[in-house]
This record gives structure tokens, C-alpha cells and sequence, in this order.
């Protein structure tokens, strides 16, 4: 079996500190590091030996067999939050904040909003969730309400999934403070503070976060660990993982995979690569990151893409940036890759500054961005390479 490298730091916050040596035998669901600040719990996903600590992973050579039912169970806790905490639980739909923090306020007027927006094209896991789990989800939106005191729950998805409302809604008939919300078909309506104005019609500031007016967002299977926690005390050492682009078996959806594993073993599974291939994209294909067969699945893994090769392109290249799209860094990453210089960088005219971080002032109220490409065109650039959700 291939050895699992799990990550120290697969969350915002700091590396947390391994709390196992080379040569230990670890369970699935053991323990290994704790927080060393901000943070969350890591545990083993699978039954095995520790072979090796560096470069910020811890190195598992699992066992041949394992038992992918059982689990160390997190300790008895006497709050719910305690055991989120336990459990290691971070946001799952890619931002990997520490859920624990997160949910720990209280908003008595406010909601609770489950994020199924699952906005990324490809991925479609979110939306398997909530056809196939939807009772788990629900009791689990039910553990987030009570933590927080809101009184309202509402589950936010995309209403072009039109089977899937019809029968979320008639579910809910008889759950009188879960509504469900139909979101928009755009980019980025799973971003939070695009959700909280479409479904509380109030605007955040760029640096606001929803708690202050009595909302908390939480990705749906963030919400899904969270009853596994409460309901099983089941640390998150499972994720679920959307697989797609160029491989055999398109759009595959993954269910509880291991934390750990190398994606490339995913790419097999599907039957391999459609060739000729470009780079793995880990995440959505809008805000992933270049990736490696060798890279592992983390807690905030969605998406496994594989892209066509890149396009070549000589031409001088300039960039846009938006919040919600593509970072510079990602996209200098890809005009290199194309063989293109990048001469010229600007940001769509609603990022604003925010304690030294550029953020959208109106999440998918996106302008027109004939302004930004002529001042682009005049610092040199003969195309532009957008991160932008708009034109
Ligand atoms: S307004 Fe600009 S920065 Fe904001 S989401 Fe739209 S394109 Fe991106």
C-alpha cells in the first residue's frame, strides 16, 4: 500500500506540532498533532507506522489491511463545540478556517446558513451530499443552530438544481425553521458574504464577517464532519472528492476518502489520464492550485482536475486579479507554464484593501472590466490572462 503523507497544516493558522515519533504503530483516527496556535487537531486516517516527520507532513506506511469502519474515537466532551474541536474540524468547501472558533458565538436573531452552492465548476460532491444524505445534513444544520442559538436555519443551493429543491422542499415541509434558498447560477455565490446578502439582503464590508450581523455560513460537508463528531465522535480523517477533466471516467465523485492518500492513486481509480494532459488542479477550478500525483488529499480538498496541456503564448501577458478568481500568484504560475512574459498586473476596481489583504467590495456585482484591460494594454500587455468572474 502507498504511504499517506498527512499535512501539519492543513488549515488558516499555524503548523500544528506532531505529538508521534518515527517508529510509532497509529491507528485510524488517532491523534498525532495538536494545534501549536491557530489551528486544528490532525489524526491518522489509516491504520500503519509512522516512517518519517519533515517538511511540514507527517509520513504513514498504512498497513495492508484495514478496516475503513473503525476508528479511534475522539474523547467524551461536554459540549458539542468541544467536540468539533476534538475532532479537528476546519472548513471542508476550502477555507479550512477552524470550525470550533468559527461557530462558538451566538447569534439569538440570526441564521444558520448551510452552504451547498458548491459554485466551482466540475465539482458536484455537495450536491451528491445533499441527494443522498440530506437527513445527516439536516440533523447536523440542527447541532450548528443550537450551538449558536439561531433560530433559523436555511440551506443555501444553486436552484438550477431544480430536482434537488423539489426535494429539499418538500423534506423540509415538516421542518418549519429550515428553509431552503435558491442561489443564483453565477460565480462566486458560495462566497460567504455573497450568500449572506442574497439570502439576509445585507451587505458585508470587504473585512466584515457574517457573525456581526447574526449569520454563520458553514460548507455542507463541514456540516456533515460535524455530525459525524457529535453523533459518531468521528475525527475529520475522510473527505469527499470530486474527479474530473481529463481522466477516463469523468465527473467521479469520492466518498470518505482517506486523508492523506496521494491524489494520483484518485486519477487510477477513474481509469487514468484522456491524453494528452496538462497540470492536476487541486481544488475548483476557478481558485485550486497546481498539484502532483504525489500530493495528498486534505481536509479541504474538493477537487482533483486534470487539465488539457497549456496553450503556448509568447505574447506579453497581463493580469486580473479578482478576490474571488485565480490568485496573481496562480495565475503568473499559469502565463509561465504557457511560456508567456508577465508584464503587467491590475485588480478589478472593486478589490479594496483590508488589513494588508485586497477583498471585493460587492462579490458578484461584477463591473465591466473595459478600464482595467486598457490600463493593462498601456503598461504593455498584448493579452490578458483573467481571474475575474466577469468579462
Ligand atoms: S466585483 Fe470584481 S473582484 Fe468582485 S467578484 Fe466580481 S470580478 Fe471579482
Amino acid at each position: 500500500m502507498q504511504k499517506i503523507l498527512i499535512p501539519l497544516k492543513q488549515h488558516v493558522g499555524v503548523p500544528c506540532e506532531p505529538i508521534v515519533e518515527v517508529g510509532d504503530k497509529v491507528l485510524r483516527g488517532q491523534l498525532i498533532a495538536k494545534p501549536a496556535g491557530l489551528g486544528a487537531n490532525v489524526h491518522s486516517s489509516l491504520t500503519g507506522e509512522v516512517v518519517e516527520i519533515s517538511n511540514g507532513n507527517i509520513v504513514i506506511q498504512p498497513d495492508e489491511v484495514q478496516n475503513l469502519n473503525e476508528f479511534v474515537k475522539i474523547p467524551e466532551t461536554s459540549s458539542h463545540v468541544e467536540a468539533i474541536d476534538a475532532a479537528g474540524i476546519v472548513g471542508a468547501g476550502g477555507a479550512g478556517f477552524p470550525t470550533a472558533i468559527k461557530i462558538a458565538c451566538d447569534i439569538p436573531n440570526g441564521v444558520f446558513i448551510a452552504n451547498g452552492a458548491e459554485c466551482e465548476a466540475l465539482l458536484s460532491h455537495n450536491v451528491k451530499q445533499m441527494n443522498e444524505h440530506v437527513e445527516q445534513l439536516l440533523r447536523g444544520m440542527e447541532y450548528c443552530m443550537e450551538i449558536t442559538n439561531a433560530p433559523k436555519g436555511v440551506l443555501a443551493v444553486k436552484g438550477k438544481h431544480k430536482a434537488l429543491v423539489a426535494h429539499l422542499k418538500t423534506i423540509l415541509e415538516d421542518i418549519p425553521n429550515i428553509d431552503v434558498f435558491e442561489l443564483p447560477d453565477i460565480y462566486p455565490a458560495g462566497d460567504e458574504r455573497m450568500i449572506v446578502r442574497e439570502v439576509m439582503n445585507i451587505i458585508l464590508e470587504p473585512g466584515q464577517l457574517p457573525f456581526e450581523v447574526g449569520a454563520v455560513v458553514d460548507n455542507t460537508e463541514t456540516i456533515k464532519r460535524i455530525a459525524e463528531a457529535i453523533e459518531l465522535r468521528k475525527p475529520f480523517i475522510d473527505k469527499d472528492v470530486t474527479v474530473s477533466g481529463r481522466v477516463k471516467q469523468k465527473s467521479t465523485v469520492f466518498v470518505n476518502v482517506p486523508v492523506g492518500i496521494p491524489v494520483g492513486s484518485l486519477i487510477q481509480d477513474v481509469g487514468g489520464y484522456v491524453e494528452p494532459h496538462g497540470e492536476i488542479v487541486l481544488g475548483g477550478p476557478m481558485t485550486g492550485s497546481a498539484g502532483t500525483e504525489n500530493s495528498p488529499v486534505t481536509k479541504t480538498t474538493g477537487g482533483v482536475l486534470v487539465a488539457m496541456p497549456f496553450p503556448q503564448e509568447k505574447r506579453k501577458v497581463g493580469i486580473l486579479i479578482c478576490e474571488c478568481g485565480g490568485s496573481d500568484e496562480r495565475m503568473t504560475h499559469i502565463a509561465e507554464a504557457m511560456g508567456g512574459e508577465v508584464v503587467a498586473r491590475e485588480m478589478c476596481k472593486r478589490m479594496v484593501e483590508v488589513n494588508g489583504r485586497y477583498r471585493c467590495a460587492m462579490p458578484g456585482v461584477c463591473p465591466g472590466q473595459a478600464q482595467t484591460v486598457l490600463a493593462l494594454k498601456k503598461e504593455g500587455a498584448q493579452v490578458v490572462l483573467t481571474g475575474t468572474c466577469s468579462d
